[in-house]
């Protein structure tokens, strides 16, 4: 069996990975390069390899940067199926639809607007058929199998014959999402590493902390913003924080949800309660997918004109989770200069976003044209990556120490795949490699 490492090499985004036995060809993950944004050049390049020769794409999850070129697959002849679990396409396709809208209203570059069709995103989905967990798979020449990697909701890494495709892997907190299943008896592990080369702190009293900012913005009657994804980071905070109103753990709250597109997510949490951490699946569709007085989702400009005038203490929850563009902005611009509000980053802030910016310490920064002082205070808690960081990776490794012939490292910066190399073949003794883009390696079967 022969792997090739197309994508989600170099870099953290593009996950793209083909793989090849008796003349069949097929891929897991298909993502867009995300780098910069989501006109990003790279994702122009045509494949590496021809689209029409892939029978199969195995999809892990629903996050862009694993699914986003699914329409220029289509765009370049694919013809084949692409597979998942059932959560994973109902996601997928909200997220690759509001990509659409994205593309059509921000990238100039009409080559990238011709790939992404809407015809070509509802092609994607008249060939997206769907799996359970454990469900056995068989083509002409794998054996294909879904587990459950805790990330997201319905989110898998692959079993192909020998090797596994760990996809991304959720961390080990109590949270909506399950723990990841146990890694199978394989050979060869294709494995994450985006927080290869760090511990998640607080992750125990990740609550406690959340639970005493937020105590702090009601009590002093300021404004606390949390930026966060809409895909996961936004059910968790908010399913959080109104399990917290409910146990009486804090005052009630008005809370604005301002996203649409999260809202819709929440709704798809809901539709498939059984993926989710039992210990949790009845109080979060009491609590996360119904509006009332005190959590309204802003979907209209009335909303959002009741949003801006509500007077504090309150909670606005908002996109995109960098501040990299979208509604977030205005909310920005609005309250960023006083002293009575808080910014909570919840999330990974890339090089080069206004997120890493505010996070750096600026006191000034632009937004849309305008200079703005920086007044509020901000605050991190990282602990609610939906990533397992180093410790948890290396004991989800260590049963199978013995067994594995090779690990790869994909999807993360150089200084974590190779803290994470050394780490690897230090406390496991595992062969540990990392691929370059378009490397081939040849793997026993
Ligand atoms: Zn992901």
């Amino acid at each position: 069996m022969k792997i090739t490492f197309h994508g989600g090499v170099k870099e953290i985004t593009g996950s793209n990975f083909l793989i090849e036995k008796g003349g069949e060809k097929i891929l897991v993950d298909c993502g867009l390069f995300q780098e910069e944004n989501v006109c990003d050049r790279e994702n122009l390049t045509p494949f590496p390899f021809k689209a029409k020769e892939i029978s199969s794409v195995f999809i892990t999850h629903a996050h862009l940067d694993h699914i986003g070129r699914l329409p220029k697959l289509i765009a370049e002849g694919f013809n084949g199926y692409i597979y998942s679990t059932l959560p994973t396409k109902d996601i997928a396709r909200e997220i690759l639809l509001d990509c659409q809208r994205v593309i059509t209203d921000n990238c100039s570059d009409p080559r990238i607007e011709k790939i992404y069709t809407l015809e070509n995103v509802e092609k994607v989905f008249d060939r997206w058929r769907t799996l359970n967990y454990h469900e056995k798979f068989k083509t002409n020449n794998f054996n294909v199998e879904f587990f459950d990697a805790g990330h997201i909701l319905g989110s898998s890494f692959i079993r192909i014959n020998n090797t596994v495709f760990s996809g991304d892997l959720g961390n080990l907190a109590e949270d909506l999402h399950k723990n990841p299943e146990p890694l199978p008896e394989v050979d060869y592990l294709v494995l994450e590493s985006t927080y290869g080369d760090e511990n998640h702190e607080n992750l125990a009293n990740r609550e406690e902390i959340l639970e005493n900012i937020l105590e702090y913005t009601i009590r002093n009657n300021n404004i606390l913003i949390v930026p966060a994804f809409a895909l996961e980071r936004s059910q968790e905070i908010i399913f959080s924080i109104r399990r917290f109103i409910k146990n009486k753990k804090i005052p009630n709250v008005k809370i604005f949800f301002d996203s649409p597109l999260a809202q819709r997510i929440s709704t798809i949490y809901g539709k498939y309660l059984d993926y989710l951490n039992p210990k949790f699946r009845q109080l979060f569709s009491e609590l996360s997918t119904i509006e009332d007085d005190d959590f309204k989702v802003v979907r209209t400009k009335e909303d959002e004109k009741e949003m801006f005038l509500a007077s504090p203490p309150k909670i606005i929850l908002s996109s995109s989770g960098m501040l990299s563009g979208g509604k977030i902005l205005r909310i920005i611009k609005e309250y960023i200069p006083f002293q009575n509000t808080t910014i909570l980053f919840v999330g990974y802030q890339a090089e080069g976003s206004l997120g890493r910016k505010i996070l750096d310490g600026a006191t000034e920064i632009m937004v849309e044209g305008e200079q703005l002082p920086v007044r509020a205070k901000i605050l991190t808690l990282f602990s609610f990556s939906a990533h397992i960081d180093q410790a948890g990776i290396l004991s989800w490794l260590y049963p199978k120490r013995k067994r594995l012939k090779s690990v790869f490292l994909v999807h993360g910066d150089e200084k974590s795949k190779k803290i994470l190399k050394l780490k690897i073949m230090d406390e496991l003794a595992i062969r540990t490699i990392i691929p370059d883009t378009n490397q081939v390696f040849i793997v026993e079967n």
